[in-house]
């Protein structure tokens, strides 16, 4: 898969996609991120890239051209069809579903606005979708940007360990991920379960997915309401929620 972001601050997201598990991904040719300044193709003397809104208002607007000629240059770098993504405040929430669904394009590529935003007319011209990291306003679509790359590029194949590192955790499936605990066995005066030092895998298996429901309905219990549970998970959860009645009844 390749990655390519336009930008007006290319360094922001380099420093945070060169680092880590994403930065060695990248190394091992796991993945090809490019981070591209929109700036070196504007067509003005004096390297403008922005200018003020018709209509008056606050802020300034990221120009159509210079955007929509990074993008016709950023879409020879792969043979394979481009999908532009807007990171936008306006456009849809991003969650794993999404981000399942984004690591399968061969070649996303990820437009970052900035200042008041874009001009519509090359948003028209060239967006495929437009996606939000959340219901709150950034100075800049560079987080959201990379928010995105790092949550798609940990899906492909060969960037963790193996595939259990995501398809266990939590939101990949309908439940929150159990507790995890590593050494040492007691800090502080807490323990790790017992259980899981037992090296009974089938108790050990039982105990993480009893965790899993427990937390799911504690934390997120809006995840649960249409969630294709299995009859096991079911009969966990039907426990569950009988002990919690009985405690809030006490
Ligand atoms: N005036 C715009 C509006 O009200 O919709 C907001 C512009 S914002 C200050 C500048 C840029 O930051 C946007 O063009 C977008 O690329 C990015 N941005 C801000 N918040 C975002 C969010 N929650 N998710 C994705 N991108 C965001």
């Amino acid at each position: 898969m390749r990655i390519d972001i336009m930008t007006l601050f290319p360094d922001m997201c380099e420093a945070f996609l060169s680092e880590s598990i994403i930065g060695r991904a990248r190394k091992a040719g796991k993945v090809e991120i490019g981070c591209h300044d929109i700036r070196e193709y504007t067509k003005d003397k004096h390297r403008r890239v922005d200018d003020y809104p018709y209509g008056g208002g606050t802020g300034m607007i990221m120009q159509a051209q210079p955007i929509y000629d990074c993008y016709q240059a950023v879409k020879e770098l792969s043979d394979e069809p481009s999908h532009l993504v807007y990171m936008s405040p306006q456009g849809k929430t991003l969650d794993q579903a999404k981000v399942r669904e984004l690591s399968e394009y061969p070649h996303l590529v990820l437009l970052c606005g900035h200042y008041e935003g874009v001009d519509e007319r090359v948003l028209e011209e060239i967006v495929d979708e437009e996606i939000s990291i959340g219901d709150y306003v950034l100075t800049g679509g560079e987080l959201p940007a990379c928010v995105l790359a790092d949550s798609v590029c940990r899906m492909l194949p060969g960037v963790l360990a193996n595939e259990d590192a995501y398809t266990l955790e939590s939101h990949y499936g309908h439940l929150l991920e159990h507790p995890q605990y590593t050494r040492p066995p007691e800090w502080r005066g807490r323990e790790v379960p017992p259980v899981l030092l037992s090296g009974d895998h089938a108790k050990v298996d039982h105990w993480k997915l009893e965790k899993s429901v427990e937390r799911t309905l504690q934390k997120r219990p809006d995840m649960l309401e249409n969630a294709p549970l299995s009859k096991e998970e079911k009969k966990i959860l039907a426990e569950q929620q009988t002990t919690l009645c009985a405690e809030k009844n006490n």
